[in-house]
């Protein structure tokens, strides 16, 4: 790989596959930074040369797998410098990109929608955070930019600017230490290096001297020496290297911030008009005319399923044995309530206030507060509204309260265990609760409990502020009922002592899961054992709600658990009051429960509680929420004069069909196995007729969906000629006998039979189209 030229001067070709970025180049400079010598590069491509002690001059080099770089090494240890840095480069370098381990937050990478693939478009993936499909001006949100006010702030004193800068630097360095000190993975231990290596980087500090002499505050310095670096990375050809400028932003992000504090955050991005933010979920830059005709596509199945939902979304969940189980919604802000109630949510089981305090500069009045809770509980016009407090830390800082950084902040200081410090916080939000409850049927909550006393000290809080506003002649809810949110294993404990207490449960299985299977999801050598269907987790579930009940008491879940309808049956058969899940998840959550019987429900828990492990669990469930009562053939899957221009558009198609019939929730996944048959073999018979065929649980209802197109399509037939019609047969995994297989080979027989072939194709009315292949394949409607 490198082949030396004299003792010092060297040349080598960089092996890495993803050029020279951040981490191996913090690693060579780290390396380089304990000689004494100077240490220089060239990329021979390029002409760039860069100081080897400096991470930043290295990346700056844009240094791409395969370019000839030559080292120069001069000073006084030039001779041992340059034997140990040749070995390092040929021995260490090729080593020092190990891939990084993705997180367990689940992120789609995987294959685009085929209808795009086969556009050719350029997208990028990321993690989506609200459903849907959106079109419009992006407002990407990145680069370093100073918020009004800072941007224009006058340094009067070059001295003092460089000593907050030089603070700031020295509490980021210390953060990043103390991180790199616990027990971090060792692909956050390289980035945090990196980060680390950033910041102590001499082109870095040379560029923000260089600023602040100009006479640039602290803060502008920072920000135009990030922006210097980020747009030299930028201008790289390769995109490995492009993204590494988000190393920069992030380390120059945590430096403002430390200077500004909460002022710098608040003012991060500014939305003037209604935007798509892309924080990168799926975002296709150019929207050619078959994105758009997928996208339009997609947007009508959306709006036909939400239509066939409608049916029942006003009226409450009863199972079909008269079991009622109310559907909530969940919120953050009290404009999502009408949204809600919209929907057909019976109120709302979960206000996460704390939303209210991330991101902005300092917590919110009383006044302010009461306002947005008096909205909410007007505007879900009767409809109880269950308002958690303040549940931060943890995964969700708010810079204004300054909670220390913590070694591990999921076992720590979060949810309703800060209350006692920040006692004069907590009383503004008891206060402006209480003072909205006489506007609507409140209800309040807290998060995290993990004893009594914590319960008893709230409800001692509670009272001093109910008497404080009586004092003050302030009306209120003096019944208004108090909660706890189940998340701690250790209530599920003192359920009796607990149900003395309070009024009402409500458990939250993101966190629940978490403390009960000891797993952090975002690691992800554990996540896999993070399955809310574990029949441990199950047993415990049954234990609580058995145990509110026992009690006479009220109890609902608001965590993810709730809003998948594949849990339902679990749900139901558990007996929970009451469910809380997105408002986009209510119409299908009331839609199923009608559909089924609590008793089997119940019998399904029994057998499912008997199971070994999570897998089984999944089967059982997806073998139970097959519906057998429904025909292969149904006039809702038959499409006539379609306008698919291609296999993908036209399989596409036929899925959205089945997505908007209810006969499967996951088209995006359905299509991928259909495709997965296609790879194997082309389901182009001939004749203008094509098959595709799929079987998988993703199937709700075994079925036959027909398209028939107005212009012939490519299909790739065994006799090469375009298809006309597409006939997609798709079955249940657990389909008995193989019925599947015959039915496809009683189809793909007809299909030899021209006089079945010349009906079928002459058939142009989907009624027709129905009843003919009812009788003919012998499939009763
Ligand atoms: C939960 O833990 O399940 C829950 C609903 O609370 P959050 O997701 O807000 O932590
Ligand atoms: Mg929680």
């Amino acid at each position: 790989m490198s082949q030396v030229c004299n003792p010092v001067e060297f040349k080598f070709i960089c092996p890495l596959p993803n050029g020279l970025h951040a981490r191996p180049a913090s690693q060579l400079a780290e390396f380089a930074s304990d000689f004494a010598c100077d240490l220089s590069l060239i990329n021979l491509r390029t002409g760039a040369a860069a100081n080897l002690k400096s991470t930043l001059a290295i990346i700056s080099a844009d240094i791409r797998s395969g370019d000839e770089c030559s080292i120069r090494v001069a000073g006084t240890d030039e001779t041992s410098a340059g034997a140990a840095l040749l070995g390092y480069i040929t021995r260490d370098l090729p080593k020092s990109d190990e891939p990084l381990v993705e997180s367990g937050s689940e992120r789609r990478t995987g294959p685009l929608p085929r209808a795009l693939l086969a556009s050719g478009i350029r997208c990028y993936f990321g993690a989506g955070v609200s459903p849907g499909i959106g079109m419009g001006t992006p407002v990407i949100v990145g680069g370093i930019t100073l918020p009004a006010g800072l941007d224009s702030e006058v340094a009067e004193d070059a001295k003092r600017e460089e000593r907050r800068v030089e603070r700031a630097m020295a509490t980021v360095r210390e953060r990043i230490k103390a991180m790199l000190a616990r027990s971090v993975s060792p692909a956050e231990a390289g980035v945090l290096k990196a980060h680390l290596a950033i910041l102590e980087d001499i082109s870095l500090s040379d560029k923000i001297g260089e600023l602040l002499a100009q006479g640039r505050s602290a803060g502008q310095a920072l920000a135009e020496s990030a922006q210097f670096f980020m747009s030299i990375l930028q201008k790289s050809e390769s995109s490995y290297i492009r993204d590494r400028a988000v190393d920069i932003q992030e380390i120059c992000l945590r430096l403002l911030e430390e200077i500004y504090g909460p002022k710098f955050t608040a003012a991060s991005v500014e939305l003037k008009q209604p935007s798509i933010i892309v924080n990168r979920g799926l975002v296709l830059p150019n929207g050619t005319a078959a994105v758009r005709r997928f996208y339009d596509g997609e947007q009508q199945a959306i709006e036909k399923r939400n239509a066939a939902l409608t049916r029942n979304k006003f009226r409450p969940a009863v199972t079909l044995d008269g079991l009622r189980m109310e559907v909530a919604a969940n919120v953050s802000s009290a404009e999502e309530v009408a949204a809600a109630c919209a929907q057909g949510a019976e109120g709302i089981g979960l206000f996460r206030t704390e939303m209210l305090f991330i991101g902005h500069d300092r917590a919110p009045s009383e006044d302010e507060q009461f306002e947005i809770y008096k909205r909410a509980a007007q505007l879900a016009d009767q409809r109880p509204v269950i308002i958690r407090t303040i549940d931060i830390g943890g995964d969700k800082p708010v810079p204004h309260l300054n909670l220390p950084a913590e070694s591990n902040p999921f076992l720590g200081y979060r949810g309703m265990r800060i209350y006692a410090e920040h006692r004069e916080l907590f009383r503004t939000q008891l206060r402006a609760i209480l003072r909205a409850s006489a506007f609507g049927k409140l209800q309040t909550m807290a998060p995290m409990v993990s004893t009594i006393e914590e319960v008893q000290w709230l409800k001692d809080q509670l009272a001093q502020s109910q008497n404080e506003l009586t004092n003050q002649g302030i009306s209120f809810d003096a019944a208004m009922p108090v909660g706890i949110m189940i998340e701690v294993p250790s209530v599920a404990f003192i359920l009796d002592q607990l149900c003395a207490e309070v009024d009402f449960f409500s458990i939250g299985t993101n966190d629940l899961n978490q403390y009960f299977l000891a797993v952090d999801r975002d690691n992800a050598k554990v996540a896999a054992l993070s399955s809310v269907r574990h029949p441990s987790f199950l047993r415990f579930l049954k234990h609580i709600v058995d145990g509110v009940h026992a009690n006479g008491k009220w109890i609902g879940m608001c965590g993810e658990m709730a809003g998948d309808v594949r849990n339902l049956a679990i749900l139901v058969g558990l007996g929970l009051d009451e469910i809380s899940a997105s408002a986009s998840q209510v119409p299908a959550l009331k839609d199923r429960i009608s559909q089924l019987s609590a008793r089997s429900c119940e019998e399904l828990l029994a057998r499912i509680m008997a199971c070994t492990q999570a897998e089984q669990v999944n089967k059982l469930l997806a073998d139970d929420h097959r519906d057998t009562s429904q025909s292969l053939l149904d006039s809702s899957l038959v499409i006539v004069e379609s306008d698919s221009r291609s296999k993908e558009e036209a399989i596409r198609e036929l899925i959205d069909s089945l997505f908007i019939a209810g006969r499967t929730e996951n088209p995006d996944r359905l299509e991928d196995v259909v495709w997965a048959r296609e790879a194997a073999y082309s389901t182009g018979l001939g004749h203008g007729f094509a098959i595709p065929h799929c079987r998988s649980d993703l199937i709700n209802a075994n079925s036959i969906a027909v398209l028939k197109l107005r212009r012939p399509i490519e299909w790739n037939s065994l006799d090469g000629k375009p298809v006309q019609m597409v006939v997609l047969l798709a079955v249940h995994e657990s389909d008995a006998n193989n019925s599947h297989m015959k039915v496809l080979a009683k189809l793909a027989r007809k299909l030899m039979n021209e006089e079945f072939r010349d009906r079928l194709m002459k058939l142009s009315d989907s009624g027709r189209i129905l009843s003919y292949l009812s009788r003919e394949l012998e499939i009763p409607l």
